[in-house]
């Protein structure tokens, strides 16, 4: 769907969400640069451009921009790169509170400054991966959740500050298997319970894929959604259509 030519960055892009981005837009033609806090992953296609670097660190933030740059004119901005705390707030010391912050928001807002004057003349569109969690609370990730009600805030001011130049969205993804879901249901004092209530909550009757992803992100950077600016897209089979009143008893 994303028109060849195009130059895309995904940050955080070597697993899970990010990856499944990654080749997405790699499969529409766009070249891709990613990056991650270590080396490059050995099963990264070839052809995908890769730079160590830290979102929440500003210069690594205008080095990540400077070398997709160097490939023609900037297009595509996937702000995915995010990380978890599973604490409550008196739980959470200083150190994860800059830790958290410092990628979900403070990466977002590092990548968007360093991105935004180097798009296209032409344009360039901004997917910000928020979350159902910025919506609805999920128990013991108070500073997550907080972080991802920022991304949803400033995905709405770049939208309007930076239109008609500058396109900008969020995805909001519910339950998608990878390692930091995975790390979610850890938290439960039954796992396994915790998945079959889970599912029985979804709709959909299943988890999301990181592809279920990467299909909504492709069509916000296509001409298609070309009307669709300063929106957030709920990605969650349904989960948070639902009312918590537990399915199977009515
Ligand atoms: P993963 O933990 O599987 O992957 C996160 C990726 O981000 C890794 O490649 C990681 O690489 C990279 N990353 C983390 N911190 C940084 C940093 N400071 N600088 C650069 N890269 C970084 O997470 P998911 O794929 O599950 O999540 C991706 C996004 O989707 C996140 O923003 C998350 O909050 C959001 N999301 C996920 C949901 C889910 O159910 N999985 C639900 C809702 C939202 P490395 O560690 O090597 O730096």
């Amino acid at each position: 769907m994303t028109e060849a030519n195009k130059i895309a960055i995904v940050t955080g892009g070597g697993r899970g969400i990010g990856r499944a981005i990654v080749e997405r837009l790699r499969r529409d033609g766009a070249t891709v640069v990613t990056c991650g806090r270590g080396e490059r992953p050995a099963d990264l296609p070839a052809d995908i451009i890769w730079v160590t670097g830290d979102v929440s660190r500003p210069e690594d933030a205008s080095r990540i921009a400077a070398t997709a740059a160097q490939h023609g004119d900037i297009t595509v901005l996937v702000n995915n790169a995010g990380i978890q705390i599973e604490k409550t707030v008196p739980e959470t010391t200083d150190a994860e509170w800059d830790q958290l912050v410092g990628v979900n928001c403070r990466g977002v807002f590092n990548m968007c400054r360093a991105v935004i004057p180097l798009m296209a003349e032409g344009g360039g569109d901004i997917v910000n991966l928020g979350s159902i969690s910025g919506m609805v609370a999920d128990p013991s990730m108070a500073i997550y959740n907080a972080s991802k009600g920022f991304v949803h805030s400033l995905t709405r001011s770049i939208a309007v500050d930076h239109g008609p130049k500058v396109r900008c969205n969020a995805v909001s993804p519910g339950w998608i298997m990878t390692e930091m879901a995975e790390s979610g249901f850890a938290l439960a004092s039954d796992p396994e319970k915790a998945r079959a209530d889970s599912i029985a909550r979804h709709p959909a009757r299943r988890f999301g894929k990181p592809e279920d992803v990467a299909n909504v992100v492709a069509w916000l950077v296509s001409t298609e959604s070309a009307f669709v600016t300063g929106h957030c897209i709920t990605i969650d089979g349904g989960l948070t259509a639902a009312s918590p009143l537990q399915p199977g008893l009515f």
